[in-house]
């Protein structure tokens, strides 16, 4: 009976991206609604400038993931025909080349020629592909796929301080999105450091801290523009 073991890697990857894509969203939000807040602006003034940052922030977090994200596939698919040309072009010094890749990782050389010659017969791109390029169907670029998951991450995350303002009474607004985002922030910060298998209390105190030098910044300069205008 096949026993089934749970990886972590796998779900880590995305895990931990759709934390960091929400810990953005909460961190510029919350930022900037305190920011707009503490220059003296309306409730409504507040909420559009909320809105418009939640979707600048998507939009730009798409665009950045989906350019990385694309150049990196291409650097996987220029890999891939290299290696379709060099097997149709060298294919004993492949064969050589996968053989060595097997002894490198304990076989003996003549099981090693053996397991290079079946993978070989088998599906040599496949086999140059994960055993000499490590590429693996669970790590291959999706440019879209990652685009709108960052995206979404990033507005979930926005959402919530945008939420909290709405909420709140607008003398209390400040409070309100300032401690429910940290609270956020904290549990945010802790479980991808839980999941990621380090402790969770430093995980949740490093997100902590950044996310309110964040805003304590951007309340300030609000603050400078209110006095100003
Ligand atoms: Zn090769």
């Amino acid at each position: 009976m096949a026993h089934r073991e749970k990886h972590r890697t796998a779900s880590i990857g995305w895990l931990r991206a759709a934390v960091m894509g929400a810990n953005d969203g909460i961190v510029s939000t919350a930022s900037l609604v305190l920011g707009v807040a503490a220059a003296g602006a309306d409730k409504s003034a507040i909420l559009v400038a909320g809105v418009a940052g939640l979707v600048a922030g998507a939009m730009s977090m798409a665009a950045g993931e989906y350019v990385s994200v694309s150049s990196q596939s291409d650097t996987e698919n220029a890999d891939l025909e290299r290696e379709r040309r060099e097997l149709a072009t060298e294919p004993e010094s492949e064969l050589n080349e996968l053989t060595a890749i097997w002894a490198k990782r304990g076989l003996d050389p003549a099981l090693a020629r053996q397991v290079a010659l079946q993978l070989t017969a088998h599906d040599a791109l496949g086999a140059h592909a994960r055993d000499e390029l490590g590429r693996s169907e669970l790590l291959v670029a999706r440019p879209v796929q990652a685009a709108l998951a960052s995206a979404a991450t990033f507005a979930v995350g926005a959402g919530l301080p945008l939420a909290a303002a709405w909420l709140s009474p607008p003398q209390r607004l400040a409070l309100v999105v300032s401690a429910s985002s940290l609270v956020c922030l904290a549990a945010l910060g802790g479980l991808a450091a839980y999941v990621g298998g380090a402790g969770a209390a430093r995980g949740a105190l490093r997100v902590t801290f950044w996310g309110a030098l964040a805003m304590a910044a951007t309340a300030g300069v609000g603050s400078l523009f209110g006095v100003v205008a």
